[in-house]
């Protein structure tokens, strides 16, 4: 499929990507103020079903993010999900997939500033596979770059401005033989990956930075945080997290919409546990890939199915 012809959504109509354009001077363009989301979506080719994954939480997530930005977002939470099974249906899509809404101050003038300025709105879906290259474990480097701070800008919005901090530390990482970065904070202790959340395994409780470690928190965190505790019984606990206990920990992986689940097999050269995938990270990678493609029926509730809700609405 060409992105030029995919049916997206902006400003209020339906139209084709390569029509749905903003201008140069665009301040969202200019001055990073936009917020988004990232919403995967699965097909289940035994139900001829594309499900998509806690798409209310997201956009519950992308009106925090518009309300810290003084920004109204054209829709309800319960609009926007509709409006996304809708582009979805409208594109046919039988693939695994990953919806971008994004909402971004939309004067074309000169002059930075949030109040005043109008807002508009857009949603592109397109197919998706995979985030990361293999089922391989990553190898991770700790940044140069800190997390950026909630006193210089909101860190728990998910707003485009701020992935500058994400594209310097993920481009460093890379450039350095990694595969991914993990920031620490200004003060030094773990945050995030440029896109991802972390957690650690260390004889046998499982624990993540709190949402004080300026992370974006995560809908596929909390997530795991709930297959963690209902289908392992794992102690799970949200606390500042030294860069050194990365190094001793038994297990580490990243969780993230785009990502899911990853493993991560060193940390700075070094081997993480023996160096290979760890029994929880293996079963929470099972538990999560049930959840997402509805064989789990506990988890269905993070589901919206996008078919069955069109035909039931056409009945
Ligand atoms: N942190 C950052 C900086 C991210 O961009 C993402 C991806 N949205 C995450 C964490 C993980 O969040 P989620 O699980 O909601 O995708």
């Amino acid at each position: 499929m060409q992105l030029a012809d995919l049916t997206v959504y902006h400003d209020g109509r339906f139209s084709r990507y390569d029509d749905a354009k903003v201008g140069l001077l665009t301040h969202g363009l200019q001055y990073g103020t936009g917020c988004f989301e990232g919403v995967r979506g699965f097909w289940s080719a035994r139900e001829e079903e594309l499900y998509l994954l806690e798409v209310g939480a997201h956009y519950a997530r992308l009106a925090e993010s518009a309300r810290i930005l003084m920004m109204a977002l054209p829709h309800t939470t319960a609009e926007l999900c509709e409006l996304s099974v809708e582009l979805c249906v409208r594109n046919g899509f039988r693939t695994d997939v990953y919806l971008r809404p994004f909402a971004y101050k939309a004067n074309e003038d000169i002059g930075v500033r949030l109040h005043g300025v109008r807002d508009a709105f857009g949603l592109v879906a397109i197919p998706f596979e995979r985030y990361f290259e293999s089922d391989r474990g990553l190898r991770a480097g700790v940044s140069s770059w800190r997390r950026i701070d909630d006193t210089m800008a909101p860190a728990r919005g998910k707003i485009t401005g701020i992935y500058v901090n994400s594209a310097l530390a993920k481009s460093e990482a890379v450039l350095n033989g990694f595969d991914e970065a993990i920031m620490l904070t200004a003060d030094g202790h773990v945050s995030e990956g440029s896109a991802e959340n972390i957690f650690m395994v260390r004889r046998g409780v499982l624990y993540t930075p709190d949402p004080s470690q300026n992370i974006l928190e995560g809908v596929t965190r909390r997530a795991i945080m709930t297959l963690a505790r209902e289908e392992l019984g794992l102690t799970v606990v949200e606390r500042a997290i030294d860069r050194s206990e990365l190094m001793v920990a038994d297990e580490l992986f990243i969780t993230g919409s785009a990502a899911g689940i990853q493993w991560i097999s060193s940390l700075d050269h070094r081997p993480i546990g023996d160096g290979e995938r760890g029994p929880i990270s293996s079963r929470l990678v099972d538990l999560y890939d049930g959840a997402v493609r509805g064989t789990l029926p506990r988890y269905r509730h993070w589901l919206t199915a996008v078919y069955a809700a069109r035909r039931v609405a056409t009945g």
